[in-house]
């Protein structure tokens, strides 16, 4: 039995590759999507802190060659949440702002 190891694009880290989470960029269409799909791959830890610089830093594009449908994004996001149960993390798609964004009354 032989452990396929892969790299998180964010952070680097060596894991086998289940623990990751797989983005696609499928030949020959060159979508992007998750997990399904034959043609150039990324790997990313399920994490919000790997999530969160693989965006603002387009590191996922940038891996891939190819634009990053916000829809990709959206799906981790949600996969996270889904995961890490109490943990909210923000699925509103604009958590580029920092903190105290609070509406006013
Ligand atoms: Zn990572």
């Amino acid at each position: 039995m032989k452990v396929n190891y892969r790299r998180c694009l964010s952070c680097r880290k060596v894991a086998p590759k289940e623990t990751f989470w797989r983005i696609v960029r499928v030949h020959p269409s060159r979508q992007v999507q998750l997990d399904q799909g034959m043609g150039r791959s990324a790997y990313i830890c399920p994490q919000v802190s790997c999530l969160t610089r693989a965006r603002q830093k387009n590191r996922l594009g940038r891996s891939l060659k190819a634009p990053v449908p916000e829809q990709v994004y959206q799906s981790l996001w949600e996969r996270l949440a889904a995961v890490s149960g109490e943990e909210s993390a923000e699925i509103s798609g604009s958590n580029s702002q920092q903190g105290g964004s609070q509406p006013v009354n």
